[in-house]
């Protein structure tokens, strides 16, 4: 059979095809949204299961428009919706309009900023957005890359860190590498811990640096914590500050950690995967003076800055130490080759083209208006701490100077036992419910929940509705006594 023509494929005989099938598909997207009255169905897993599962994949295939159509009642109808008010648990943002359409345009395009041949202009689109992070950081001389997300660009920096530390320190890599050490708050990433696992590093590498008892790095405690290292013979690798912890959204004193950096010759990782929108922030940009001191920072857009996932990028102070990471192929990027190529600088090969949402954002929006953006959820998330500081049926576990919220139901007549077992509980029922969804944490020991306001739209009296039925449910679950330690030991 003659195999041309059948418009399986996107180019220039399918593109009224392509038009008319983003049409269908846009319009199926666009019906959801306005109607959207909660941010999951409530489905059960083992509902989802059956559906997934019924789905035949061997099959003769059955067209595009009915494979998308199909997707409306699959998953559109069971996702999780990140713009629902009542969507409070993790860090994930509704997205930027001009960046959603900008990400139809790289995923049809399908452009790769590996190498210049492969992205062009896209390379030099990408470059323009690091050297603009560069600039709102205040690296003079900086440089970046875009990458999946703030764990990869964790995973980066603590490349780079090893690597710039160990051309500093005499002695066989296999000797050094058992001896590093990474600094770090209990509250920092998980992802620092990981990446000194893929390193091979020491299973006590990471050495926690204690807080100020909320959560923020004790600088007097680093510059011991540095000396203690250094008579123990082992090295410094890097120390990570973090601008915005996950739990309890509190920022590092950058400056002062800088100052030990500086004293000790360590490199400094800031950790902004969270606080980043402050970089643009008409109010708060003073939260994270001093990260302009860092050798590397994470930003990750798609948590403040709107952008749909991913979209996150490691930043450089000094441009030659993302060399440190450079590989080369005949085949790709020879030593010898004049052209800007992405992938000397990357972890990744192919790579998608994220930079141009956040342009498309920029120019769309203009850097103040998302920064504004970010402003409210943290002017809201005040506001939220002091409604809950008043409530008698909740107790506020510290404030947050981000976007995140950590409390307790506390029905009267109930101890602190009960407190704690409600947690996960509450946090259940309202998932099971489809009708809030928060998360849950431990801190100090002790589990609270936790909502993560990033939702600009979201006002006071939407988080109320939630808390309004997280204290419901408290009351309804406390109510019926011994159950709640039964059924929760099922959970
Ligand atoms: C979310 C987060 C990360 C990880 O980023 P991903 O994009 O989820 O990989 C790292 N550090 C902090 C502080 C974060 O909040």
């Amino acid at each position: 059979m003659e195999p041309s023509h059948v418009h399986e494929l996107l180019n220039g005989s399918s593109a009224a095809d392509y038009a008319d099938l983003l049409e269908t598909t846009t319009g199926m997207l666009a019906a959801r949204f306005a109607g959207v009255s909660q941010p999951f169905s409530g489905a059960s897993r083992q509902e989802l299961q059956r559906l997934v599962d019924a789905t035949d994949l061997d099959g003769d295939g059955i067209g595009s428009e009915k494979a998308i159509r199909e997707l409306d009642g699959l998953f559109l109808e069971h996702a999780v919706w990140f713009h629902d008010p009542a969507y409070v648990a993790h860090l994930n943002c509704p997205v930027a309009l001009p960046a959603v359409a900008a990400e139809a345009v790289l995923a049809a395009v399908n452009t790769s900023v590996d190498t210049y041949d492969q992205s062009t202009v896209g390379t030099l689109i990408e470059r323009r957005i690091v050297d603009w992070t560069a600039a709102r950081i205040g690296f003079a001389h900086g440089d970046g890359v875009f990458t999946s997300g703030g764990t990869q660009s964790n995973l980066h920096a603590m490349l780079l860190a090893r690597e710039w530390t160990l051309a500093r320190h005499d002695g066989e890599r296999a000797d050094l590498l058992p001896r590093l050490n990474i600094l770090a708050t209990a509250s920092s990433h998980f992802s620092v811990d990981k990446a000194a696992l893929l390193f091979g590093l020491a299973d006590d590498a990471v050495v926690t640096v204690p807080d100020d008892g909320e959560g923020r790095m004790d600088a007097t405690a680093l510059r011991a914590t540095l000396g203690a290292i250094r008579r123990a013979g082992r090295i410094p690798m890097a120390i990570v500050a973090t601008a915005g912890t996950t739990d309890r959204g509190v920022i590092d004193p950058v400056a002062s950690i800088a100052d030990a950096a500086d004293a000790h010759g360590v490199w400094l990782h800031v950790d902004a995967a969270y606080g980043c929108g402050l970089l643009v922030s008409p109010t708060r940009r003073d939260l994270i003076d001093g990260i302009e001191r860092a050798r590397s920072v994470t930003v990750d857009f798609h948590k403040s800055f709107f952008q749909p996932v991913s979209s996150s990028a490691i930043m450089v102070r000094d441009a030659v130490d993302l060399a440190a990471g450079a590989w080369h192929a005949d085949y790709l990027n020879p030593v010898a080759n004049a052209e800007p190529n992405q992938v000397d600088k990357s972890l990744q090969t192919t790579r998608r083209f994220d930079a141009l949402k956040l342009w498309t954002t920029l120019r769309a929006l203009g850097a103040v208006r998302v920064g504004e953006l970010f402003d409210r959820v943290v002017d809201l998330t005040a506001a939220v701490h002091d409604e809950i500081a008043r409530d008698p049926e909740l107790e506020l576990v510290g404030r947050s100077q981000l976007s995140t919220v950590l409390f307790r139901a506390i029905p009267e007549g109930t101890d602190a036992a009960t407190h704690d077992a409600l947690v996960p509980r509450v946090r259940r029922v309202l998932f099971d419910s489809g009708r809030a969804l928060v998360a849950k944490t431990v801190i100090d020991g002790r589990p609270c929940l936790k909502l993560t306001l990033l939702n600009p739209e979201t006002t006071l009296d939407d988080i109320r509705a939630v808390l309004a039925l997280v204290k419901d449910t408290a009351l309804t679950l406390a109510g019926i006594g011994d159950e709640l330690t039964t059924t929760e030991a099922r959970a």
